[in-house]
């Protein structure tokens, strides 16, 4: 069974395609695969709204099943933002440094760092939309730490560990990701709706 990725990060495609067990008939392929390399459109206020956007709209196109992914980071003193604005916090350049930056400002004397990343999955499969979610929790450190990574990393700081994400190994944060527990949700529904 063929499931069509709303991306044109190969990365993500590549991530998700290490999780699905050889033996399943379940292949993923990017929307590339299809001959579509546009941006879709994401311009609702919620991560679960963007992500039903993009399965919406590849739907619509391709009439097979598809999947789409949004994800973004909640900071709880600032009322969960940046949320669905986390790649373009501080401008459309959506620039890691920048964004960064403003949030250490707008932190500037808070001691509640408590944020999270958010992942949800919107799957549309024989017409009906399912959505999966998956967080990694952790805190707003005060500084930037570590070059691994991308985006945030540097300033968030996983539950449980003392180091960024961007200073632990790749393997490390992705194997705790918010992303990955949402993928894993999609294909954990995936095989039991098709072991039946
Ligand atoms: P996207 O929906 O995967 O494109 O993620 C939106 C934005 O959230 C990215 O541009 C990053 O700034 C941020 N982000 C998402 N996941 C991570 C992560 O694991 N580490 C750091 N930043 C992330």
């Amino acid at each position: 069974m063929e499931i069509i990725f709303a991306t044109s990060n190969l990365h993500k495609v590549a991530a998700i395609a290490t999780m699905i067990p050889p033996s399943s008939n379940i292949i993923i392929k990017p929307m590339s695969e299809l001959g579509i390399s546009e941006d879709i459109p994401e311009t609702q206020n919620t991560l679960s709204g963007n992500a039903r956007q993009k399965s919406l709209y590849l739907y619509e196109k391709l009439n097979k099943n598809v999947f789409s992914e949004d994800s973004g980071l909640e900071i709880e003193a600032l009322n969960n933002a940046p949320g669905v604005y986390t790649a373009r916090y501080a401008g459309p350049q959506k620039n890691a440094n920048d964004n960064m930056d403003l949030v250490l400002n707008k932190l500037k004397g808070e001691s509640n760092r408590n944020a999270q990343f958010r992942a949800v999955l919107s799957l549309i499969l024989d017409g009906q939309e399912h959505q999966f979610e998956g967080t990694m929790k952790g805190l707003i450190g005060y500084e930037k730490r570590g070059k691994n990574g991308f985006g945030y990393d540097p300033i968030f700081i996983p539950e449980g560990f003392h180091y960024s994400s961007a200073q632990l190994p790749v393997e490390v944060k992705y194997g705790m990701s918010h992303r990955k527990k949402a993928f894993e949700k999609m294909i954990q529904f995936l095989l039991t709706k098709y072991s039946k």
